[in-house]
């Protein structure tokens, strides 16, 4: 007999362009750090839908925030005004370096909206954005072209002009890639998909004095480092430095779809009325969410408990590497992105070890090829940090 989540599966299966590898579970309920799937098991979140839901699933605060504008306006478009977009806005403005704000649906588009601002704010002969070797940044193609990976690459050429991949952690490469069309420096303070590997803050202000120098924008990618997730509001906060164009997405609307482009008054000038434009962004359901989630995050104690429990996860980490030295290598992460670096033999088991914690009850993912990536909702309590850590230790043992 058919289980509801293989039928589920099957259903799908025959429907759906197969671009996703799923694990076979259908999701229908959840709360706070923990899913339930058809079939009516339980999981224990530490992916948060790919650091989307910061608050856990259905935080009531967000729940409510939906409803109530739901039955009130869903959709106008940008051709008129809405208050939720605009109080986002204001608040987005309040808490970080930026004037100005541009809405968009994702965290590709909240990236084409950074790009198409970094050209257009350019001379017009210069249009070359230079970002990293592993790095994400979308699947759009501009964003593809972005992405520092070349297996996002294959088989989608010819991608868009203009954008130069140079090595991790070399500052004289970047220099050396500066040229005429030069006009930005797109990277993530933190690489997540690219396996929670962050850039050393003596790298990114290097980085920094060299766009001043240069005369390039600066443009941070916090899609995923951003909305509480490194500890911070944003991951820039903590670096002593302040990028020139931001985007965020993932966890801004705790699981609606919504993106932001951050800028200056000086840069956003030249986003002049036809420019660019979006019929989605701002939506006024989404933009409520993320009122509610910056409110929340913003709630006296909430950061500096991420911080905290970020700190307690990756000691509890490090244990597991003292105790599986053959299969972990090391600890890193900032906040509640937490990677837990493998060995050349332990990459070879990455996805056997997320398998076993899966058929455990335990979400997580294996994150460019060399860590285990968990990224909790920020509520995460340290009951259940403990739960995972037990749950892996056993897991590591078998593998070991
Ligand atoms: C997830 C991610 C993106 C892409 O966001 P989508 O919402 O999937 O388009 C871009 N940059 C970074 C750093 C990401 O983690």
């Amino acid at each position: 007999m058919s289980t509801a989540n293989e039928l589920l599966k099957q259903r799908a299966d025959r429907v759906f362009c197969p671009t996703y590898a799923r694990y076979p579970a259908a999701m229908v309920s959840g709360s706070g750090c923990r899913l339930t799937d058809a079939d009516g098991r339980t999981y224990l979140d530490f992916l948060s839908g790919i650091a989307v839901c910061g608050l856990g699933h259905c935080y009531p605060l967000v729940t409510e925030a939906i409803c109530r504008q739901a039955g009130k306006l869903v959709h106008v478009s940008n051709l008129y005004y809405t208050e939720p977009q605009t109080e986002l806005a204001e608040l987005l403005v309040a808490a970080s370096f930026a004037d100005k704000v541009f809405l968009a649906n994702s965290g590709a588009e909240a990236n084409e909206a950074a790009i198409k601002l970094a050209r257009i704010a350019s001379a017009p002969e210069r249009y070359e954005i230079i970002s990293l070797a592993g790095s994400f940044h979308g699947r759009t193609l501009a964003t593809v072209a972005a992405t520092g990976q070349p297996k996002f690459h294959a088989g989608f050429e010819p991608l868009p002009a203009g954008f130069v991949h140079v090595p991790f952690d070399d500052i004289g490469a970047i220099e050396a890639a500066i040229n005429e069309r030069t006009c930005a420096v797109l990277c993530e303070p933190l690489q997540g998909e690219g396996g929670v590997r962050p850039l050393s803050r003596d790298y990114l202000q290097a980085i920094r004095q060299l766009c001043d120098d240069r005369g390039l924008h600066l443009i941070f990618d916090e899609v995923q480092t951003g909305m509480g997730r490194t500890g911070t509001l944003f991951a820039y906060e903590q670096l002593g430095i302040t990028p020139d164009i931001m985007s965020v997405a993932k966890a801004l609307g705790n699981g609606l779809p919504i993106g932001a482009m951050l800028t200056t008054d000086r840069l956003a000038a030249s986003l002049t009325p036809g420019t660019h434009a979006s019929t989605f962004g701002g939506n006024p359901v989404a933009a409520a969410a993320a009122v509610a989630v910056l409110q929340t995050m913003q709630g006296d104690g909430f950061l500096p408990e991420v911080r905290a429990k970020g700190d307690y996860f990756r000691q509890q980490l490090a244990g597991l590497v003292e105790r599986f030295p053959g299969i972990c290598a090391g600890v890193r992460g900032l906040g509640l992105i937490c990677g837990l670096v493998l060995t050349e033999a332990g990459t070879a088991r990455g996805g056997a070890i997320v398998n076993a914690m899966f058929d455990k009850g335990f979400l997580m993912n294996f994150a460019g090829n060399v860590a285990l990536r968990f990224v909790p909702p920020l509520i995460v309590e340290r009951a259940d940090i403990d739960l995972l850590i037990e749950a892996l230790a056993e897991v590591l043992a078998d593998q070991a």
